[in-house]
């Protein structure tokens, strides 16, 4: 094992070299469509990169229970936000359904994407979506400088970078998968969104 960004001992997260090889084509695929996206358009703002994609973003009054959704017609990928959740929740939303865009382009011409539970790692496409929005809107260096903080605690990290701690908790997944793991405290913290998973994010709506 070794440290990350060589911080001191009470380290927490450090590089596994142990590493779990279950499971990762479709993440390791994931991660490599985020980092090429990043790369060519040089931007993590999920709203310029549908713009940069040609994906329409529209915002309508929707039902409350209805966050978002995708879909997919006459060639055309369009993203309908309800103009009644906050800008914060916008971005989270909209990297959700940039996720769809990119991955479920077949999928969605069946059938349209609605996000009610959007935090739902029960469904492929759903979990698949969530690892896109954690993938692109949380750096792996802001990350783990904010973790070797142990000062931090999960939902602090979180909310310092301005996302629910749900997805903070997929991008655990991702960082588990390239090699990292998380030390007991932390992820303790994260097991408590077993639980009760979705509460934080209505706290916003
Ligand atoms: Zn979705």
């Amino acid at each position: 094992m070794i440290s990350v960004g060589g911080l001191a001992p009470a380290l927490i997260f450090v590089r596994n070299f142990e590493r779990n090889y279950i499971d990762m084509s479709g993440m390791n695929y994931i991660t490599d469509v985020v980092e090429k996206l990043v790369n060519k358009y040089d931007t993590r703002d999920p709203f310029e990169l549908c713009k940069a994609l040609g994906v329409t973003i529209r915002y309508k009054d929707l039902d409350k229970y209805m966050k978002a959704y995708f879909f997919y017609q006459s060639r055309i990928k369009s993203i309908i936000i309800n103009n009644n959740v906050a800008d914060v929740l916008r971005r989270i939303l909209c990297a959700h359904e940039l996720g769809h865009a990119v991955l479920h382009c077949e999928l969605a011409m069946m059938n349209s994407f609605q996000e009610i539970e959007l935090f739902d790692a029960t469904q492929p496409a759903e979990y698949e979506a969530n690892l896109f929005a954690a993938e692109l809107l949380i750096p792996d260096d802001e990350l783990l400088e904010l973790l070797n903080d142990d000062s931090k605690s999960f939902f602090g990290v979180a909310s310092e970078l301005y996302v629910p701690a749900e997805l903070l908790d997929f991008k655990f997944r991702v960082l588990k998968n390239k090699g990292y793991r998380l030390e007991a405290p932390l992820l303790s913290q994260s097991n408590f969104l077993k639980n009760d998973i979705g509460g934080c994010f209505d706290n916003d709506y």
